[in-house]
Order: structure tokens, then sequence, then C-alpha cells
């Protein structure tokens, strides 16, 4: 399955978390091996879970995913209230 970013985006806490199944794990791993977005996006999740791993409980910023996903969308170019395209 070929996955585009949007994809791995909602993969990617599954992903940090290892709780994909081996096969979307696979996936998800064939798109950041050559999408400079997604992997820089991997990493700066894995930062922040790094430097809140002292808490124990792990909570995002109130908005953080917001503020991600519009990020995203303008490093992609895309309109986040534009339908998915297929
Ligand atoms: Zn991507």
């Amino acid at each position: 399955m070929e996955l585009n970013c949007r994809h791995v985006w909602e993969f990617l806490s599954g992903y940090l978390d290892d709780t994909l199944d081996a096969a979307v794990r696979e996936d998800v791993e064939r798109h950041l091996a050559h999408c400079e977005v997604c992997s820089a996006i991997l990493d700066s999740t894995r930062n922040i879970l790094v430097l809140t791993a002292d808490d124990r409980v792990f909570e995002l910023p109130v908005g953080f995913s917001d503020r991600l996903h519009a990020r995203l969308n303008e490093l992609i170019g895309e309109d986040p209230t534009s339908p998915e395209k297929t």
C-alpha cells in the first residue's frame, strides 16, 4: 500500500509507540525513507517525546496537533479544509 503524507501523520504516534502492524510499519518506513517532510516531522515528534520522557505521563501541549497539522499543510502546500484527494 502506497501511503501519502497524511496517512503517515496518522500513523506517526503509533509508529513511535511501536503499536503498528508490521505491514503498516513497513509502509511508513518506506515513505519516511524518501519523504523529507515526514522524516523531519518524525524527528521533531521524537524530540518532544524525549523532552517529556521525564514526566512519565506524556501530554502534547494544548493545540500542538492543530498547529502541527497546519504547519504540515503549509509545508506540502495543501489547504487543510479541502477534501482529501484520491
Ligand atoms: Zn511524507
